[in-house]
């Protein structure tokens, strides 16, 4: 009752038209997509499908989106797999090889199990992460409980955890913390999914780099060793965009920088993307136009895939 007072209390806040205008005019090109180029599609939120035509890999995805009403008084969800196998076919015909989960927040690893026995692919997370996968009956040989900063290969790709904090959301805190320490069999509360610890991923190609931040807290230094070619950078529950720059990308000194999760995760997934109530827009897209100099930054359209390295 409380965590839905608060949600309400965010809505004079909701973003407007404005920058729903300057979402659509930074679109990145689509171009034609190579046997080999790496592309991804962004499936809402702070889900990704990545491929490079051999190996498909899903991060963080997340497609059984329900109403604020329902998540802010507890109701019972449960993973909607018709809208999972709506969503498989954005692999055309690919069988993915792993997916990888951030944290166990309900709107990153809810349908993370779904995507994962559709292709028999590992599931990749924290021990919570873990949890949410057994409650689903995937088998242990399945799971990979990731260690901070242990690379693993998936193909050509090369994935590596980073231990990093959640972004305040909620009056600056951090919502439905704890961890997991049971099997989870939904349906269960939006609450019951403990965060489980955050984590930013790195994610190497031959073909290019790029950080996976599903939910960009601050925390100085994690970052100063790394370098990337594009950043997704979660920007629901975001503070302010002026330390984002200073602690998370003028150390990874990307090229590009792709905003992810500002869109309304309580409504349909569709095309036209809404932002979510609370997050500040305008003020995101004014900070990073002073930057320009140092980086792009471009949107995704929701469901197709695009080159992200060619
Ligand atoms: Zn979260």
């Amino acid at each position: 009752m409380k965590t839905f007072l608060i949600l309400l209390l965010t809505i004079p806040f909701m973003a407007c038209c404005h920058s729903e205008n300057i979402y659509k005019t930074k679109l990145l090109p689509q171009t034609k997509i190579a046997g080999d180029s790496v592309r991804v599609t962004w499936m809402g939120t702070a889900g990704l499908y990545l491929s490079d035509g051999e190996t498909g890999i899903y991060i963080d995805p997340f497609v059984s989106r329900y109403g604020l009403f329902k998540v802010g008084f507890g109701f019972s969800l449960k993973p909607r797999h018709q809208l999972i196998n709506k969503w498989l076919s954005i692999t055309n015909g690919e069988k993915a090889a792993a997916v990888l989960v951030s944290h166990s927040h309900y709107d990153h690893v809810m349908d993370a199990p779904g995507f994962a026995q559709a292709s028999d692919a590992l599931m990749v997370g924290s021990e919570s992460t873990a949890n949410v996968a057994r409650g689903a009956g995937i088998p242990e040989k399945q799971i990979r409980i990731i260690k901070d900063r242990e690379p693993f290969s998936v193909g050509k790709f090369t994935a590596t955890f980073i231990k990093s904090v959640h972004s305040p959301a909620l009056f600056g805190k951090i919502p439905w913390q704890g961890t997991i320490d049971q099997p989870l069999i939904p349906p269960v509360s939006a609450s019951a999914y403990r965060e489980g610890g955050s984590y930013a991923i790195l994610i190497e190609h031959p073909k290019g780099t790029f950080l996976h931040y599903g939910s960009p807290g601050i925390k100085p230094g994690i970052f100063e060793d790394i370098a990337a070619d594009v950043v997704f950078l979660s920007i629901g529950g975001r503070k302010d965009t002026s330390s984002l720059i200073k602690h998370v990308l003028e150390p990874l000194h990307p090229k590009t920088v792709i905003p992810i999760h500002f869109d309304d995760l309580f409504g349909p997934v569709d095309k036209k993307v809404s932002p979510l109530i609370g997050v500040k827009m305008d003020e995101f897209w004014e900070t990073m136009s002073d930057q320009e100099d140092a980086f792009e930054v471009k949107t995704l359209p929701i469901g197709e895939a695009v080159v992200l390295f060619p």
